[in-house]
């Protein structure tokens, strides 16, 4: 448990997948009522295509899970609830949407394939290895680093430059490459306690930064037993379990009730519909012990926590996250999570438990000899209603801490109103997000997974998007297609340009990559690039001969010309560096550059290439570097060129704009 509270928590799953790995697989979407507060850009996206659909696919939430729903109890159970609504509130009910993808063969026999990001990452890193693997560590994209922390996240101004890490429990820092993002996504207790460790937020009018918005779900479990004969059922014939949803509102707030079924003789039906049946003789004894009479029945009731999305002044009274000053091992601060229920939120509660009652009374015909609760406490079955006490409380009642649905406290809206913006990025840091439900604003009621998986897809794309140029007037952008490119390669050379994306990263040694589609007269070309070693050596050919012809490389060299990309200006024949036609900038061989074209590792460049006429203008980050007058070629190709092993260099953002006219000089 790395936080200290006013309430009992079981903590986090310290693992890869994190809770994802023993999560329930429930999966709603937030009504349009529940999103009434929410920013409406982000409303839009979630019942958008990209947002809530696309999820569900992934998941599994999507498609009917036979298993559960193709059973007779599943009809018997959907058709009562739905003959008693509305009632008390509650007002539709329907098909359980788990993330679990459950074709059976049999009923009982349960398909394995439950949704977690652990098998998601796992794939990704050993399709990784099996792409970039060969060409060695520095041509790997993603790296799973086990028995890793994060202390805090160390800033330069308002963007994050190194994090402050352990490592298999040995502390380091961890620098942040120039360009970089951070993304928390450590579950929301932790996710906000590194932002009041290292991002300076947080009201300080108590002394230690806080944040409010805290909210986690107010949770009932209350279940009985209802005769078959009520439910217009016989003897069961087949491992029946089963799974719905009901949803209602009360006092302005939402609830739904999660609601699993079976015909178990104890209190526990979902139990029974999360076991692993693997084989038919164990499914022959569930069988042989079901209950003829008697379903069992569990109403989850989830009710909606009201938030208080105050960044400046949460009041004290309510939920909240502060830094203690109990530190833990590592010295730092633990977050002190305070988690409480205003009258508002005990009133909602009472009514959600209420409704739970009613809509089981009415499921056993309103026949108190039909149906039985379930008195934990007793371990017992009784034929009377149990009661809460004075206080609106009752035995069936969760902590609000073992919930696992904590979320708000770096909520997304306006700046100077709210902590991050609709993309998830923190509006005082320029280079940290949050993915996970601690960007929620409000609440609802709904199991967070589904909106918080579908909110990180909006950061993943937004962060991509971010990297891809818009395209300025008249200019267009170079086919990415692998299939309007070649590589023409040295003999042996296993010379290639990798397609990340839209990114091109070059492999192996030499060889010239031609861009296919049209040969180029007059033009300007836009590109960015970068390098991740000093020693790199790349370069950008321009107005070069097709790759047809005898001795292309050569040609290309002789006849065309190349825009270097190297930082040392190396000789490879003296082995020598600092020659001033071989350095970034030059037109290789032909003219040096005008001023210094050093540049940061890791850090993308600009290129903008203007051949008109004779004339060949190199630009490089806004400078021009080079102004040349070429006796040479004045179109043909253009090509990227892989050097050797050691370079690993970058292009995106190929843009090209086709001037008319040859120049006056
Ligand atoms: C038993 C159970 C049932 C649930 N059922 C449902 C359900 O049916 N539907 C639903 O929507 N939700 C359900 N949930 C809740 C759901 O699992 C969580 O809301 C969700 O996993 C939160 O995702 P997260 O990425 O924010 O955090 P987590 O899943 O907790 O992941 C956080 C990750 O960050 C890592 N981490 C934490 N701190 C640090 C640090 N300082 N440095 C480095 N790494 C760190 C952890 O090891 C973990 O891998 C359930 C949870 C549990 C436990």
């Amino acid at each position: 448990m790395p936080w200290i509270s006013n309430e009992k928590f079981p903590g986090v799953a310290y693992c890869v997948g994190g809770r994802s790995l023993f999560w329930g697989g429930w999966s709603p979407q937030l009504t349009p009522d529940d999103l009434a507060n929410w920013p409406p850009d982000t409303v839009a996206y979630l019942n958008s295509a990209l947002g809530y659909a696309s999820t569900a696919a992934e998941i599994g939430s999507a498609v009917t899970t036979d298993f559960i729903k193709q059973t007779a109890l599943f009809n018997a159970l959907l058709s009562s609830i739905r003959g008693a609504l509305p009632l008390s509130g509650v007002s539709e009910a329907g098909e359980a949407p788990l993330a679990v993808v459950g074709a059976a063969p049999q009923s009982g026999l349960f398909a394995f394939d439950k949704f977690s990001s652990a098998p998601f990452i796992m794939d990704a890193v050993r399709n990784d290895v099996g792409t970039n693997g060969p060409g060695g560590d520095t041509r790997r994209r993603l790296f799973l680093v086990p028995r890793a922390q994060v202390h805090r996240l160390n800033c330069s101004g308002n963007h994050v430059v190194s994090l402050d890490i352990s490592l298999a429990g040995n502390r380091q820092p961890l620098a942040v490459a120039p360009g970089c993002n951070v993304i928390l996504a450590n579950g929301t207790i932790e996710a906000t306690r590194l932002a009041l460790e290292s991002f300076g937020i947080g009201s300080t009018q108590f002394g230690s930064p806080r944040l409010g918005n805290l909210m986690a779900h107010l949770r009932s479990n209350i279940t009985v037993k209802i005769k078959r004969s009520a439910l217009g059922l016989g003897a069961p014939t087949e491992l029946e379990t089963s799974a719905l949803i009901a949803r209602g509102s009360a006092l302005g707030r939402r609830f739904h009730f999660q609601i699993t079924a079976a015909d178990v003789t104890g209190p526990n039906p979902e139990a029974l519909m999360w076991s692993m049946v693997p084989d038919i003789d164990l499914l022959a004894g569930l069988l042989a012990n079901q209950d003829p009479n008697w379903v069992t029945i569990t109403f989850r009731g989830i009710g909606e926590m009201e938030g208080q999305a105050d960044v400046n002044n949460p009041d004290p009274a309510r939920s909240w996250i502060d830094l203690s000053p109990e530190t833990d091992q590592w010295g730092m601060q633990r977050a002190y999570v305070n988690l409480v229920p205003t009258q508002n939120d005990r009133n909602l509660w009472q009514a959600m438990d209420n409704a739970a009652f009613d809509l089981a009374f009415a499921l056993a015909g309103k026949d108190p000899a039909n149906i039985q609760y379930w008195i934990a406490p007793n371990g017992v079955f009784v034929s009377t209603r149990p009661q809460p006490d004075a206080t609106g409380k009752g035995f069936w009642q969760d902590g609000l801490g073992t919930t696992h649905h904590e979320a708000g406290t770096l909520f997304m809206g306006d700046p100077g109103a709210s902590i991050t913006d609709t993309n998830g990025k923190f509006h005082n840091i320029d280079n940290a997000y949050v993915a996970g439900p601690a960007l929620f604003p409000s609440l609802g009621s709904a199991n967070p997974s589904l909106t918080a998986l579908s909110l990180a897809r909006k950061t993943a794309n937004t962060l991509i998007g971010s990297t891809h140029a818009v395209p300025v007037a008249g200019f267009a952008p170079l086919s990415l297609s692998p299939s309007d490119w070649q590589m023409v390669k040295l003999p042996n050379s296993p010379a290639n340009m990798i397609h990340y994306g839209s990114v091109l990263e070059t492999s192996g040694w030499y060889g010239l990559y031609w861009y296919m589609k049209e040969t180029f007269g007059n033009f300007i070309l836009s590109l960015q690039w970068r390098i991740s070693r000093r020693e790199e050596n790349s370069g950008v050919y321009i107005r070069i001969p097709a790759p047809s012809v005898a001795s292309a490389l050569q040609a290309a060299d002789a006849l065309g010309h190349e825009i270097q990309i190297d930082q040392r200006g190396f000789d490879s024949v003296t082995g020598t560096e600092g020659h001033p036609l071989k350095v970034t900038g030059a037109i290789y061989d032909l003219q040096a550059p005008s001023t210094s074209t050093q540049v940061e590792i890791g850090v993308w460049n600009h290129f903008v290439i203007e051949a008109n006429g004779p004339r060949i203008k190199v630009t490089l980050n806004g400078n021009l570097v080079n102004d040349y007058m070429s006796p040479r070629e004045q179109s043909g190709y253009i090509a990227l060129q892989a050097h050797d092993f050691l370079s690993r260099t970058q292009f995106r953002n190929l843009l090209i704009k086709k001037l008319d006219a040859a120049p006056t000089v």
